[in-house]
C-alpha cells in the first residue's frame, strides 16, 4: 500500500469515526431520518476504505508480477529463436524463409516437405 493510499485510508477511517459519532448522537437526541443518513454515510466510508485497500493490492500485484511474466515471455521467444536456428540447415534456407537451399546443402527440401 502506498503512502497516499494509507493517508486516504486514514482520512476515510477518521470520517467513519466522525459519522458514527454523528449517527449515535443524532439517534439519541435528533431526528431518526438524520441518523439513518449518517449511518448510510458511514457505510460509504467503509466502502471507500475497502476499495482503497483493493486498489493497493492490485497495484502491488501488477508491480511485482508483471516483470516475471514479461521475463517468461522473453525466455519463450528466445527458446523459439534457438529452436529455429537449430532447425536451419543452410544460410540460404534461413534467408529464403525455408523455400530454397544452398547448392551444397544436403537437405534440398522445401519447407512444406520438411517434417
Ligand atoms: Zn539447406
Amino acid at each position: 500500500m502506498t503512502r497516499l493510499a494509507r493517508a486516504l485510508c486514514s482520512l476515510h477511517s477518521a470520517a467513519l469515526v466522525w459519522l458514527a459519532y454523528c449517527t449515535i448522537t443524532t439517534a439519541r437526541y435528533g431526528a431518526a431520518w438524520a441518523a439513518i443518513l449518517f449511518a448510510a454515510a458511514s457505510l460509504m466510508s467503509v466502502i471507500a476504505v475497502i476499495r482503497e485497500m483493493d486498489a493497493g493490492d492490485r497495484a502491488y500485484a501488477a508491480r511485482h508480477h508483471a516483470p516475471a511474466a514479461e521475463a517468461e515471455d522473453q525466455a519463450a521467444l528466445l527458446d523459439d529463436a534457438v529452436r529455429d536456428l537449430d532447425n536451419a540447415c543452410c544460410e540460404r534456407w534461413w534467408t529464403a524463409l525455408g523455400t530454397d537451399h544452398d547448392p551444397t546443402c544436403p537437405v534440398q527440401q522445401p519447407r512444406s516437405d520438411a517434417a
